[in-house]
Formats: structure tokens, C-alpha cells, sequence
């Protein structure tokens, strides 16, 4: 197969962490006779250098033109980085804002795994995660509070705050799909969450979920409350496989889903619309605390091409071989500096690409 990636390396550690999952992507090509073709483009901090603005619309043509964008992480160090000094619509991560508008990218996917050699970062007790957890989080990305009208007033004196939250029915029905589909891939199971006791926005929610699942017999659905959803998260994280939300609860429930793996620089992410394009990258930031230092843990974003091989180019048995190399490096106790405990070898972040290329 040829693919055509378009390539943000971005800021901070970005750059180190991209180089080493194109040197995973190539090994992958190699070994299951691919042509993968990158083109790198500029976003974030690199680009205000460069161009003055945090995303030009050459860069947008670009990634709409590619069968993926593969992204680093964008941004500096808030407090001190000149890009921050910079009107809001100039920033680094006004960058990001635009390309996931431009590309239409509409579902956030976040995968929370506890990796067995790992289990000592969870913060839960032995006894809650004795056979791990593997699920995904399925984030609506572009409707509800964070994008309805909002105002500020002052009405008789006081003032006073709204924000809206809209789902329209379509909305809900493309998001729901894409999580069923998900679901079909791996355990077959979805849980919906919202809160359909108060809120209309979610008692739509649930209908809509209802009727798409019909198509979808062989999944088992049910259905949630946030604050459910939250306490069993902690509780019971096992029962999960698909997690499918609206906006702000995805924002909540997925950070809460990350903390409990332990391990941000494992944490991977994509963002997809409906049809195979997606954006793939990690969840945690540029870190700029340690940029230039070979020091990252480059796996969540070794992690985020596997779901770019699943999801966008339809290569289950590639990204599984991936996730399985991933595993064996783990087993054989090699660890970068966020993940390094007693009796393991700490390893640079290129060491780290070159020992999962290894396993491949
Ligand atoms: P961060 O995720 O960059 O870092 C938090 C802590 O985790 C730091 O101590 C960092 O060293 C560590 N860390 C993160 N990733 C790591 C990795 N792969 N390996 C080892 N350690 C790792 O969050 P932050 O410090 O709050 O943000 C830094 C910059 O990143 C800010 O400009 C922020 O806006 C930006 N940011 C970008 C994205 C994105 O590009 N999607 C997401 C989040 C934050």
C-alpha cells in the first residue's frame, strides 16, 4: 500500500518524539512492503518563527491533501516562551484550534491501557486493577458548551454568565457510529455516558445512541451517568471497553482515565471525521522542561502511528505488531525517565525507537 503522512513534528520534545516513530513507520514498511511518503509542515511555535503565524493555509492544504497527519506536540513554556506574549489568535496552540476546524476532525479517541510492567505508576489499589484495563475514550469534539453562544451581563446589578450547550441529532448520530465502529474492533462493548436525569441535550443524546445501535446488534450497549462514570472509572476500570461521550464530559472523564494509567508519555490519541482521515498524536504535551535532551519517552506517539495504521489505513496486523514490539521492550525492562523504576535500564528516547524497532 502507498500512504502519503503529513508530518508536524512541532515544539519542545516533538521533534525527537516524531523522529522515532517514523523510524518505527519505516521498519513497518519495510517488513509488510509499504511505501509510506512523509511531508513535513509547520504548525505551533515552529511556524510563528517561520512564517509569523501559528498555521499557514499552504500547511492546511498540505495535511487535507494526505491520507493522515502524524503530530508531535505543539507550544513552549507558558510562562516564559515569547510566543506567549503574542495575541490569542497568534499562539501555538491557535495552530492546533484551526487544523482540527479545517480537517473536520469531529471524534477524539484516547486510548487508557495499563501496561502490566507499569502497574506500579497506577495510583488505584493492587486489588482494583489485578488483570488491568484496556478502554478507549470517544470524545464529541465539536459541538455542545465549548462551542455554543456564550455572554457575559449585568442584569439588575449582578452579573450574570451562560453558556450554551447544543447537540443537534446528526451530531450525535456520526459520533455514535464512529464509537460502534471502534467497538466491532475490539471487545464489543460501548458505554454511553451522559446525563440524561437533567439534561436535554443528553435524554437526545441517548435516543440517538439507541437507534444507531440497531445497525450494530452484535455490541453491547449501556448506558451511563457522568458521575457514574467518574466514581467506577476509579472503581472499576475493568468494565470498560468503548466509552462514548459529548464534549465536556469527554474532556473530564478522559484526563481522569489518563491519571489512572500513570504514565503520560505512554498515552496516545487520534482525531478522526468520517471517513478514514485522522490526525494521530500523544496526549501530553512539547515538554519543554526537557526538550533537545534525548530524554523523552517517544512510545505515545510510537503508539498514536499504530492507531493511524489501524484506523486510517485499515493495517490491524501492522499496529498490532507495533503495540505487541512495545510490550516486549517493556518486558525486557527497558525504560525511559518517566516510567524508570529500580531494577530496570533507563534508556534514551532514540534508544527507546531503535530497541522497538528491534522487536518489529
Ligand atoms: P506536558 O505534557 O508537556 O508536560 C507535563 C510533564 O510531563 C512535564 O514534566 C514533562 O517533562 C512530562 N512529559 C510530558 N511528555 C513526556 C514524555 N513523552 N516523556 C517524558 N516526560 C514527559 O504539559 P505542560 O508542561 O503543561 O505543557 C507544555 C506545553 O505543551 C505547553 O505549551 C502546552 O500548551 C503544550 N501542550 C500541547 C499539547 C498538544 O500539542 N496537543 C497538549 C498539551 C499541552
Amino acid at each position: 500500500m502507498n500512504k502519503s503522512i503529513a508530518v508536524i513534528k512541532g515544539d519542545g520534545i516533538g521533534p525527537e518524539i516524531v523522529n522515532e516513530a517514523i523510524k518505527v513507520i519505516d521498519k513497518i514498511a519495510e517488513k509488510y512492503n509499504h511505501t509510506f511518503q512523509y511531508q513535513d509542515i509547520l504548525m505551533g511555535g515552529a511556524s510563528i518563527d517561520v512564517h509569523g503565524v501559528p498555521l499557514t493555509d499552504e500547511a492546511i492544504d498540505i495535511a487535507k491533501n494526505s491520507d493522515a497527519v502524524l503530530l508531535g506536540s505543539i507550544g513552549g513554556d507558558t510562562n516564559t516562551s515569547p510566543w506567549y506574549k503574542l495575541e490569542p489568535s497568534l499562539r501555538p496552540e491557535a495552530g492546533l484550534l484551526k487544523i482540527r476546524k479545517e480537517l473536520s476532525l469531529f471524534a477524539n479517541l484516547r486510548p487508557a491501557y495499563l501496561y502490566d510492567e507499569l502497574k506500579d505508576a497506577c495510583p488505584l489499589k493492587p486489588e482494583l486493577i489485578e488483570g488491568g484495563f484496556d478502554m478507549m475514550i470517544m470524545r464529541e469534539l465539536t459541538g455542545g458548551l465549548y462551542f455554543g453562544d456564550r455572554e457575559t451581563k449585568e442584569i439588575n446589578g449582578q452579573m450574570v454568565a451562560h453558556d450554551n450547550l447544543v447537540y443537534s441529532e446528526e451530531e450525535i448520530r456520526r459520533i455514535a457510529k464512529r464509537g460502534f465502529d471502534i467497538a466491532k474492533k475490539r471487545r464489543k462493548k460501548v458505554t454511553s455516558v451522559d446525563k440524561a436525569n437533567v439534561l436535554d441535550t443528553s435524554r437526545l443524546w441517548r435516543k440517538i445512541v439507541n437507534e444507531v445501535a440497531v445497525d450494530y446488534p452484535e455490541i453491547e450497549l449501556e448506558h451511563m451517568l457522568v458521575d457514574n462514570c467518574a466514581m467506577q472509572l476509579v472503581r472499576n476500570p475493568q468494565q470498560f471497553d468503548v466509552i462514548l461521550t459529548e464534549n465536556m464530559f469527554g474532556d473530564i472523564l478522559s484526563d481522569e482515565a489518563s491519571m489512572v494509567t500513570g504514565s503520560i508519555g505512554m498515552l496516545s490519541s487520534a482525531s478522526l471525521r468520517d471517513d478514514t482521515f485522522g490526525m494521530y498524536e500523544p496526549s501530553h504535551g512539547s515538554a519543554p522542561d526537557i526538550a533537545g535532551q534525548n530524554k523523552a519517552n517517544p512510545i505515545a506517539t510510537i503508539l498514536s502511528s499504530a492507531m493511524m495504521l489501524r484506523y486510517s489505513f485499515d493495517m490491524d496486523e501492522e499496529a498490532t505488531a507495533i503495540e505487541k514490539a512495545i510490550e516486549k521492550v517493556l518486558q525486557a525492562g527497558y525504560r525511559t525517565i518517566d516510567i524508570m523504576s529500580e531494577g530496570n535500564e533507563l534508556v534514551s528516547c532514540s534508544e527507546m525507537g531503535d530497541e522497538i524497532v528491534k522487536c518489529l
